[in-house]
C-alpha cells in the first residue's frame, strides 16, 4: 500500500451526512486497531480507494450524484479495488435493496439507524475474515521448508509479469537453478542435513537477488525438490547476468562440505556443494509463450549440467526475432 498508515486495518468510510461519518468514526476508533479514511461522496470514495486500497469499505447507498450501488459497480471493474470487501450501511430497508447489495458482491448490510454494538460486531467479524484470508493466502504461496515462494506463487507471478512485460515492452528473465549431486549429499549426510542445505541455498539466492537486483518484482521460488527458479522482469541483460553468476558464486562461498565417491570426483569443485543455472532473457510477445521460455531455461540448465556442473548457461533472446509457438 502506497501510504503512511501504521495501524493494522485501513477502513474507508463513505457517507454524505457528516453526523454519520462522525458517529461511525468514533465506533470504529473504539477498536484501537484501525486507520480511517472518510469520503462524503462516490467520486471521492473511488479516488481514495484507487490511491490507498483500503482493507474494507463501509458504504452508504443514498448519496447525491452517485449512489453506493454505482460506486460498488465501478470498484468491481477496477483490478486494484475489485477484491475489497464492502459493508453497505443504509436507511433503505426493503428486502430487494439488501438482496441487490449482496448480488453486487457486498459482504454485509447494516440498517440505519445503526446501533454501535451491531456495527462493532459485524465489522469485527469481517476484519477477522480478512486476517484469515491473508494467512491462507500466505500459506498457499510459501514453501514450508525454505520459507521462500513456492511454485504456485512463481506460476502466478510469471503469468502476470509475462503480460506486464509484453504490454510495457520490457525484457523478462527466468533462471532455473539445480543443486549439483544433491542425492549424494542426502545419501552421505542424511535427509535432515539435506533439508538444512536447501534452506541455506534458498536464503542465499534470496539475499543475492535482493542485494543486487533491488527490484520488488523479482522473485526466488522453490520450483521442485532441489530446484529453484529466479524471475527477473524489467531488468537489463548485464544486470541479470551479473546476478545469475553471483548466485552461483555465493552458493559456492557457503563452502558446504560434500562427500566424494569415485563416480562424483569430476562433479565436485573443491569438495564444496555447488549449483548449476540455466538463464534466458526474452521480450514477451504474443507469438512467444511462457512455456517456451521455461523449456528454454530447462535446456540451458541441462547444458550446464552436461558441461560439468557449477556453471551458468545463459542466452539473450532479445535480438532473436524468430517466432516460437507454444509446444
Ligand atoms: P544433478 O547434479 O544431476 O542435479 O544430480 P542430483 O543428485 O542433484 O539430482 P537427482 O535428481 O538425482 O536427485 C535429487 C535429490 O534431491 C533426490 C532427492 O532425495 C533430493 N530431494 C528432493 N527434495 C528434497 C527435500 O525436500 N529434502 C531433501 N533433503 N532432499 C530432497
Ligand atoms: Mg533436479
Ligand atoms: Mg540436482
Amino acid at each position: 500500500m502506497s501510504q503512511p498508515f501504521q495501524k493494522k486495518h485501513l477502513i474507508l468510510l463513505v457517507d454524505d451526512e457528516e453526523i454519520n461519518r462522525i458517529l461511525l468514526t468514533s465506533i470504529i476508533e473504539d477498536r484501537g486497531d484501525c486507520e480511517i479514511l472518510c469520503a462524503k461522496n462516490g467520486v471521492e470514495a473511488i479516488d481514495l480507494c484507487l490511491k490507498y486500497q483500503p482493507d474494507l469499505i463501509i458504504l452508504d447507498i443514498l448519496m447525491p450524484a452517485m449512489t453506493g450501488f454505482e460506486v460498488m459497480e465501478v470498484l468491481k471493474q477496477e483490478a486494484p479495488t475489485n477484491q475489497i470487501p464492502v459493508i453497505f450501511i443504509s436507511a433503505l430497508s426493503e428486502t430487494n435493496h439488501e438482496a441487490h447489495a449482496f448480488q453486487l458482491g457486498a459482504c454485509d448490510y447494516i440498517h440505519k439507524p445503526f446501533h454501535a454494538d451491531i456495527v462493532q460486531a459485524r465489522l469485527g467479524l469481517q476484519l477477522k475474515l480478512i486476517e484469515q484470508r491473508l494467512i491462507l493466502d500466505q500459506l498457499a504461496h510459501i514453501d514450508p521448508l525454505t520459507s521462500i515462494a513456492n511454485r504456485r506463487k512463481f506460476t502466478h507471478d510469471f503469468k502476470n509479469q509475462w503480460l506486464k512485460c509484453q504490454d510495457e515492452n520490457q525484457p523478462l528473465t527466468i533462471t532455473m537453478v539445480d543443486i549439483d549431486c544433491f542425492k549424494l549429499h542426502n545419501d552421505s549426510f542424511g535427509h535432515t542435513s539435506g533439508d538444512k542445505v536447501l534452506k541455506q541455498v534458498a536464503a542465499t539466492l534470496s539475499s543475492t537477488l535482493a542485494a543486487l537486483g533491488n527490484n520488488k518484482e523479482h522473485l526466488v521460488a522453490r520450483y521442485g525438490g532441489e530446484e529453484f527458479i529466479l524471475l527477473m522482469p524489467n531488468s537489463p541483460v548485464e544486470d541479470v547476468q551479473h546476478i545469475i553468476e553471483s548466485c552461483r558464486a555465493e552458493v559456492e562461498k557457503l563452502d558446504i562440505r560434500v562427500q566424494q565417491t569415485n563416480d562424483t570426483l569430476s562433479s565436485f569443485h573443491n569438495n564444496t556443494l555447488t549449483i548449476s543455472l540455466g538463464g534466458i532473457t526474452c521480450q514477451p510477445k504474443k507469438n512467444l509463450s511462457p512455456n517456451w521460455l521455461l523449456n528454454a531455461a530447462d535446456d540451458l540448465l541441462y547444458q550446464a549440467k552436461k558441461s560439468g556442473k557449477n556453471q551458468v548457461h545463459y542466452r539473450n533472446e532479445l535480438l532473436n526475432h524468430a517466432n516460437f509457438i507454444d509446444a
